[in-house]
């Protein structure tokens, strides 16, 4: 069974491999009992949907492959920390646990950081509304959000 670090460390990886494409620096992996269900990136620039961020894209494609509409028993995988979007989408589908390589903090020089908007909406994140944590994946967020170079191998 994939370990939690090797499994945000694919989300850090899909997040990569989208901004080599032009989109925005943002993966995510939804797994139940370590077993991938779905992944996603970030597609808003291609698609013009605001709401098509990694997480909400991982979990439509998580829900329709378990055909239910419950990410009951499920964690989630982000390479970001989740914005209230997403965290609310998560709440309201059930999902377990959330995991992330970088937070608000490490997006902000890059202008990533979902923590204005956090605080248009009034949501302190302390208490969190579920368990979250954040993880090192031994990458660095100049490497994915700045110029730094990408490792050849991480162990992903
Ligand atoms: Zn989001």
């Amino acid at each position: 069974m994939p370990t939690d670090t090797a499994l945000l460390r694919q989300a850090v990886q899909l997040a990569h491999d989208n901004r080599a494409q032009g989109g925005r620096p943002f993966g995510a992996v939804l797994a139940r009992g370590g077993e991938v269900i779905a992944t996603g990136v970030n597609e808003i620039v291609h698609s013009h949907d605001p709401s098509a961020h990694a997480e909400m894209q991982a979990l439509r494609a998580a829900t329709r492959a378990l055909a239910r509409p419950s990410l009951a028993g499920c964690a989630i995988y982000a390479s970001g920390h989740p914005c209230p979007m997403c965290l609310a989408a998560l709440v309201m589908a059930g999902a377990e646990r959330v995991f992330y390589a970088f937070d608000n903090h490490d997006a902000a020089p890059y202008g990533l950081s979902s923590e204005g908007a956090y605080q248009r909406l009034r949501m302190p994140l302390d208490p969190p509304p579920l368990p979250i944590a954040r993880l090192d994946t031994g990458i660095t967020p100049a490497q994915l959000y700045g110029d730094a170079p990408w490792p050849a191998a991480h162990g992903a």
